[in-house]
């Protein structure tokens, strides 16, 4: 698990770094233009903590002690350097999600869904956000209840991160036509119809990294 979560973050910086510019261009029809750029550091940070700390905490922790450590770890390198709305929702869902993996049962398949369902209740709360409103949330609930009904028809790692992503993907694309009614897309009203949300977009792009280092 351990060796798959720092793949996926790894992977995940490098296609942020490379679709930065198309996540900000996202956010400046709707939002203030960062969202590419906060993502870009975030990431950028939590490679360099990994850098660092990769091979004392994979010799020291069991797989699940060090994979919930990670994730925390990762959690915190958004809070304190992503800024905007999208730090302390990305970072809040990757620490809710540390908390998955550590009460866990150590099945890779089972734990992911559980991170991502504690990932999406940690956003839901802290946004105060519902799907429906044009957010990351459109990603990731589907996403969430995707895995979920993976895990219960038998899937493996690699069938539950493909659901979930092809899901997460699906949910973004179904944002283009709504109505913004959180954040800074929700002071265009109308006007934000017709675009696809960043936080969603990044939030699809996170799960797509996630399905293509999984295996089982
Ligand atoms: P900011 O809006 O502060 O500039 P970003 O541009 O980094 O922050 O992130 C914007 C994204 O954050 C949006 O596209 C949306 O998906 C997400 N977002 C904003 N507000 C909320 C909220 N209350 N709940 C869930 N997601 C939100
Ligand atoms: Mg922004």
């Amino acid at each position: 698990m351990y060796d798959t979560l720092t793949a996926w973050l790894r992977l995940s910086a490098e296609r942020i770094h490379d679709q930065s510019n198309a996540l900000t261009a996202l956010d400046r029809a709707i939002g203030d233009g960062d969202h590419g750029i906060n993502m870009d550091r975030g990431f950028a940070a939590i490679v360099a903590t990994l850098d660092e700390t990769e091979a004392p905490a994979a010799a020291s922790l069991n797989d699940t002690e060090a994979s919930a450590t990670l994730l925390r770890t990762a959690g915190k390198r958004l809070i304190s350097t992503v800024g905007g709305a999208s730090g302390p929702l990305y970072g809040t869902a990757f620490l809710r999600a540390a908390g998955a993996v550590a009460a866990g049962n150590g099945r890779p398949a089972e734990t992911i869904a559980a991170a991502l369902e504690a990932a999406t209740g940690g956003i839901g709360s802290l946004g105060k956000a519902v799907p429906g409103e044009k957010t990351m949330l459109d990603a990731l609930v589907p996403a969430a209840e995707a895995a979920r009904g993976a895990v219960d028809s038998g899937g493996g790692l690699a069938a539950v991160a493909a659901a979930a992503s092809d899901a997460a993907e699906a949910g973004a694309r179904a944002t283009i036509p709504m109505v913004a009614t959180k954040g800074r897309a929700s002071y265009l009203g109308d006007r934000s119809v017709g675009h696809q949300d960043p936080g969603a977009t990044s939030s699809a792009l996170l799960l797509r990294a996630l399905a293509d280092v999984a295996s089982d």
